[in-house]
């Protein structure tokens, strides 16, 4: 798949992979995508996607491929609900993993006869400390850390313990694997971590066979190396459990070497990205689940309506570096209008309607001319709109005190319904708040895709909904789901920065052609924004709902100010 018009960028970690080809080191390259099936995956995710997919497909005459395998080491967090999401969300921003999907928990009785190996090789021991008297031990920056006394038991002895550790002979916490590595290193990493820790909870796909499961620092880089990985990539934080992955891979019995290279993570303004807060607000109720239109997971910017493709543009446009910074969620937007603005059909809608009332429209025909889907793609071709003796338009497209620049409908003013008549305003009536309740018009005879006849000054087109065709139709209006750039910055905490007004709802009138519409379709509510059919609520013909995915201009900049 290839997304003309954002060429890949080379970046570091593309330039190590192309000398690893050129100089013979591999003859092909094997990326990755390992998320844990703990939440949903989320735009910083779709980054890596789109790095490990991405280097797969533009190394594919050499054989490339990229596995998606889920990290299921932690039984206690992890759900099935999260794995059936994960691929669909990967599927969906259009990739592929063949044959290549894998759980680290079909490798488990593997990553068991490696801790025997290093058991075996006096490279691990099993450490009866408590949790706190391990934690004391470990030292600090300045303090080398103190040997458990458990640290010189035999081989044999070590043997035995972990064999009962598997067996549940133990409670949680009452022993741990660790590694027996370097007890004064610089690197606390290599302080003799812990590499099995005894959980007894049932596992989503090994039931009760095990009560022992392996940290990730242990696990990661035996997964890799069983599957040939040869570049696992990551975020920055793992640059220094670099040396305890090298360590792990040297020293078990493994069919491959792979070598883990770091980027910096995605951070995006007026969010928050981590699975435990995203979590927080689906449980808090704050949204109305993973797939709110306001979150940042890729099943809520599927439903808000932005394609694939833009975030995939997005992703390079961001691009790949060692440094770790905050991209603008304008840059985002930006590209979802990009594509939308080229691919979107055109439709009308009025959100905010206020009823005219056409006085002499039988005279005229009962429909538009053909108007045009897109302005300048004609593949997507042209529809008429009915039209009868009354219309919907738009409350701020009409003008009581209008001023001279206001080419909109204002008293005795002419102003175009959008591929159809010139209309002028006779009269109105407003409530006792002087809000306008009707306005009354005529229709110009012979305007539809005519110019204005001599005399009549019409300098503008607006949208409209004729009555009789048109369709109710919920409208929900998205807008940022926090009022500061950094909500993780905020006094209390993230919840605190929660914009209560990010969902207005509204009545809206849609054209007929909206009405019968399918969940997903996507377009722009001419003048307004780019809209999608909820996927989930809307019902075609009775009772259609669209969220919009993005006003047609950033719109936030200027009202922040
Ligand atoms: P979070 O920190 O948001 O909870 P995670 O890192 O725990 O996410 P995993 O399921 O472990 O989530 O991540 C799967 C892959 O996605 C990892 O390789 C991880 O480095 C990558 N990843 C996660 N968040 C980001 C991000 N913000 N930007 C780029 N890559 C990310
Ligand atoms: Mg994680």
């Amino acid at each position: 798949m290839s997304d003309s018009s954002t060429p890949v960028k080379n970046d570091f970690i593309r330039d190590i992979i192309a000398a690893d080809l050129a100089s013979g080191k591999h003859a092909t390259t094997i990326t990755r995508f390992p998320p844990e099936p703990n939440g949903y995956l989320h735009i910083g995710h779709a980054k890596s996607i789109c790095l490990n997919f991405g280097i797969a497909l533009e190394n594919a005459a050499t054989g490339a491929r990229c596995h998606l395998r889920f990290d299921d080491t932690n039984p206690e967090k992890e759900e099935t609900e999260y794995v059936e999401s994960i691929k669909r969300d990967v599927s969906w921003l259009g990739f592929d993993w063949g044959e290549h999907l894998d759980f680290a928990s079909d490798y488990f009785e593997f990553f068991h006869d490696c801790a025997v190996h290093l058991i075996k090789n006096g490279l691990a021991y099993v450490d009866r400390q408590s949790p706190e008297e391990m934690k004391r031990n470990r030292g600090d920056v300045n303090t080398p850390g103190t040997p458990s006394p458990d640290r010189d038991l035999s081989v044999d002895e070590n043997l035995d313990l972990f064999a009962k550790m598997r067996a549940g002979e133990f409670l949680e916490g009452e022993c741990v694997l660790r590694a027996k590595i370097d007890l004064a290193s610089p690197n606390m990493n290599l302080r003799d971590p812990a590499l099995y820790r005894i959980m007894h909870a049932p596992h989503h796909n090994t039931g009760d066979a095990w009560c022992i499961y392996p940290m990730y620092d242990f696990a990661h880089p035996l997964e890799d190396a069983l599957e040939h990985i040869t570049h696992s990539l990551c975020t920055l934080e793992f640059e220094n459990h670099r040396p305890l992955y090298e360590w792990v891979v040297e020293h078990c019995p493994v069919p491959s070497r792979p070598r883990q290279i770091e980027f910096a993570r995605l951070n995006l303004t007026y969010t928050v990205m981590s699975k435990r807060k995203l979590l927080e607000l689906v449980r808090g109720g704050h949204v109305a689940g993973w797939d709110d239109p306001r979150l940042p997971t890729i099943s809520g910017l599927r439903r808000r309506g932005c394609p694939p493709a833009a975030i995939r543009a997005f992703c390079t446009r961001v691009g790949i570096t060692k440094f770790n910074g905050t991209t603008d969620v304008a840059l985002l937007e930006y590209e979802v209008r990009d594509h939308l603005n080229r691919h979107a059909p055109r439709r009308m809608a009025v959100l905010d309607p206020v009823k005219v009332v056409l006085e002499n429209w039988s005279a005229e025909p009962l429909t538009t001319a053909e108007i045009p889907n897109h302005p300048q793609n004609p593949e997507l071709g042209t529809r008429q709109v009915p039209i009868s003796s009354e219309v919907w338009i738009e409350r701020d497209d009409f003008m009581i005190d209008a001023p001279k620049k206001y080419f909109r409908l204002k008293p005795g003013g002419c102003v175009r319904l959008r591929g159809g008549h010139i209309i002028r305003h006779l009269s109105h009536t407003t409530d006792p708040q002087g809000n306008v309740t009707e306005i009354r018009a005529e229709i110009l005879p012979g305007t539809v895709g005519a110019d204005a006849p001599e005399g009549v000054k019409c300098r503008a087109a607006i949208h409209w909904v004729d009555a009789a065709t048109g369709t109710d139709a919920t409208v929900r209006l998205y807008d940022r789901l926090f009022t500061r750039e950094d909500p993780d910055a905020a006094e209390g905490g993230f919840l605190n920065a929660l914009n209560l007004d990010s969902l207005k709802t509204v009545a809206a009138k849609t054209e007929p052609a909206l009405a019968g519409c399918p969940p997903g379709f996507s377009c722009q509510f001419e003048r307004i924004g780019y809209f999608i059919a909820d996927e989930t609520d809307h019902t075609p013909g009775t009772a259609p709902v669209f969220n919009r995915t993005v006003a047609l201009k950033d719109t936030w900049q200027k009202s922040a100010k």
